[in-house]
């Protein structure tokens, strides 16, 4: 298989389906065991994991070392920078609902918020390969562009229902969500566009390729703004919350 950023050299490298830095910032370096230690669930079934490379949370290979290391290494720091100050300045986000990236990345938030945007397509790429997906062409081609047009936007949001959750147990959810084929009405060969969600406590971050976002779900944002406007949404009904608050009191 070739590497489906560069389309030139040989995919001999796996990205992680859960970053490294996130599962360590919750959990700490490991190795794991106890009752704190981090649990991986898919498909359903639920393993312990005993350490942040684990091969659990990686994905088959389908970049290069190239692709998957420096070229794209400036990327994964600005989503680390990102998300530590999710994590550092939480009450004060979640009180005004919007992020400033000014505040995330200083004066330099221009190149920063782009390089938070070319991470998240990383991210939707290696999810579309492993799901057996073709990487629509104009992906790969913006990771080493200043200016670029796509159809992969992108939006976050508050879960309101993983926010009752004491920090403690909310800090270690991480994770990704069920990516979705949106199928043409008339001709279900065709493919008109793919949503998917990636998460790590309470902000959500949802992707829309090709469809056109759900405006409850924040500002509309294609690495194109100092700005985003956090959205809201509730993904467990009634019961289900009233069953985690019965737990949370236990
Ligand atoms: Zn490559």
């Amino acid at each position: 298989m070739t590497c489906w950023i560069c389309n030139t050299r040989k995919a001999d490298s796996r990205e992680h389906i859960i970053k490294k830095s996130d599962i360590t910032r919750a959990f700490g370096k490991g190795s794991y065991s106890g009752g704190n230690a981090p649990v991986h669930v898919k498909n359903g079934k639920i393993s312990n994991l005993q350490g942040a490379d684990s091969n659990k949370i990686k994905y088959e290979t389908s970049l290069c070392k190239a692709c998957n290391g420096a070229s794209t290494q400036p990327f994964d720091k600005a989503y680390d920078k990102f998300i530590s100050y999710m994590y550092a300045n939480e009450t004060s986000i979640l009180k005004k609902r919007f992020i400033d990236f000014f505040d995330v990345y200083g004066e330099e938030f221009e190149k920063g918020q782009r390089d938070l945007y070319k991470y998240y397509a990383k991210s939707f790429g290696c999810r579309l390969v492993d799901a057996g997906e073709v990487v629509p062409s104009d992906i790969p081609s913006l990771f080493f562009k200043d200016s670029f047009s796509t159809g992969l936007r992108i939006n976050f949001a508050v879960n309101e229902d993983i926010l009752i959750m004491p920090n403690k147990d909310r800090d270690g959810f991480i994770g990704k969500g069920e990516s979705t084929v949106w199928l043409d009405k008339y001709d279900n060969k065709k493919i008109n566009g793919y949503t998917w969600s990636e998460h790590v406590s309470w902000l959500t971050a949802f992707f829309w390729y090709n469809i056109f976002p759900d405006g409850c779900l924040g500002s509309i944002w294609v690495a194109d703004s100092q700005f985003i406007y956090l959205g809201s949404f509730e993904p467990l009904d009634n019961e289900q919350r009233k069953n985690l608050e019965l737990k949370l009191q236990q």
